[in-house]
């Protein structure tokens, strides 16, 4: 089968799906094909996160970072909008339990104020006002920060995209990404299709992907994110969304609590590193991705840094007991029979050479073909956004 299209993006994701609308959104005319290699959209990253709409709170200004989730809220809540899709702004609280985190909690406060945030500076009384089970000695509230199930959003995109007159093929893994004289072939299996553009959206893949078409800098580091849900009798101990603050030497935000959409309220994630790109459980191992990972000097680099974290980490995620203890530095009353096993997911974390992740978002390519490298979180928030900027690249 061969057939030719305006643009291919490959990755049915929330990030894949943005663009795939945006580029239709923006050349009505155009034909444009979305590739995803499992058998329903959302299946990794998209469809198993904590369901926050950022704020942007904790992203350098000027970074795109920042850019993208400011204008992506202000989309992603057009868009629910439109669609009626459930979302609800309950407000955070990030919550210091100590004194040396004083500091650190009124450089976020900086932050929020560079960024124009609104926010309120609570003190402990004031923090148990609006989360009466918190501990903690001071906190930020940013009452901005909402909840959704982008999975929906994701589905609703897709739904966007097909009455756009674009095309979205399941079951299809990019195999083969070949450029000849101004034209890209796509090969999944025995089905080949020519465009003019590609766009790599293929999130835990998409240094592989990339790879198809050319060399890059970065490999996709799979981190690990497990999760606990409150039993409904815990529920009530929390109210919205509890985080601690961010510990700067380490990468990711520290467990927290977050309230679903859907009404139940989970714990984590932790951050460990998964044996495979989607690998869920400990159980999920493959022996292409550890032998990768085993010869990436990046990642042998990044481990000498947070080798301490790191074991916490993996220790929280073997012990149950370890989980709720950290829990419980935010909400006291927790124990460890609140807490069921629930869904894990993975993030895509992209590395350098020298064991740096990559902080920012980063897109690279050329003419024929654009990689999105490194899109975690907050991507779901400014997913819309991205979708936008990455639609103002490709080429007319
Ligand atoms: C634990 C966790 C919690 C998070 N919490 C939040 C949050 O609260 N708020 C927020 O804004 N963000 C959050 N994020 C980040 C957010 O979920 C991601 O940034 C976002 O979903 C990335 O979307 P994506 O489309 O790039 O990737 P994905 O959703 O992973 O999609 C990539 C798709 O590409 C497909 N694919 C890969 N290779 C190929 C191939 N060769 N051919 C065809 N298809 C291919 C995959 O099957 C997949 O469906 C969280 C992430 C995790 C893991």
């Amino acid at each position: 089968m061969s057939a030719t299209f305006e643009a291919v993006v490959v990755g049915g994701g929330i990030v894949g799906l943005a663009t795939a609308r945006a580029l239709l959104v923006d050349r009505p005319t155009a034909s444009v094909l979305l590739l995803e290699k499992e058998q329903h959209l959302a299946s990794h990253q998209s469809g198993r996160n904590s369901g926050v709409i950022h704020s942007g709170l904790y992203y350098r200004p000027g970074s795109a970072k920042a850019a993208l989730v400011a204008r992506g809220r202000v989309l992603l809540e057009e868009f629910c909008e439109r669609h009626g899709i459930a979302r609800e702004y309950c407000g955070k609280v990030v919550v210091a339990t100590s004194v040396p985190e004083l500091a650190r909690l009124s450089r976020l406060d900086e932050l929020a104020q560079a960024h124009g945030l609104p926010t309120r500076r609570l003190d402990g009384e004031e923090l148990r006002e609006i989360e009466p089970h918190a501990a903690g000695i001071a906190a930020l509230h940013l009452p901005g920060t909402g909840i959704v199930d982008y999975g929906t959003v994701a589905n609703r995109l897709a739904d966007e995209i097909r009455h756009l007159g674009g095309e979205i093929h399941l079951g299809q893994r990019v195999e083969r990404v070949a450029t000849k004289g101004g034209v890209v072939e796509v090969t999944a299996g025995d089905h080949l299709w020519r465009t003019t553009h590609v766009v790599n959206c293929a999130g835990l893949h998409a240094d592989r992907v990339a790879r198809l078409s050319g060399p890059v800098d970065v490999r996709i580091t799979p981190f690990r994110g497990e999760y606990y849900e409150l039993r409904p009798e815990a529920r009530s101990l929390v109210r919205g969304l509890i985080y601690p603050v961010p510990d700067p030497a380490f990468p990711f935000l520290g467990v927290h609590f977050t309230r679903s959409i859907h009404g139940g309220v989970h714990a984590g994630p932790n951050a460990v590193l998964a044996l495979s790109r989607e690998g869920y459980s400990w159980r999920d191992v493959s022996l292409r991705d550890i032998a990768e990972m085993a010869g990436d000097p990046g990642l042998r680099r990044l481990a000498r840094r947070y080798w301490r974290t790191g074991t916490g980490e993996v220790w929280r995620s073997l012990s149950r007991r370890a989980f709720a203890r950290a829990l419980r530095r935010l909400v006291p009353d927790i124990t460890i029979n609140d807490l069921v096993p629930a869904a894990a997911g993975v993030r895509a974390q992209a590395l350098r050479p020298d064991g740096t992740l990559v902080e920012d978002f980063e897109f690279a390519g050329d003419d024929s073909v654009t990689h999105v490298l490194n899109a975690p979180s907050p991507a779901a928030t400014a997913s819309l956004a991205i979708g936008e900027r990455i639609a103002a690249r490709v080429p007319r």
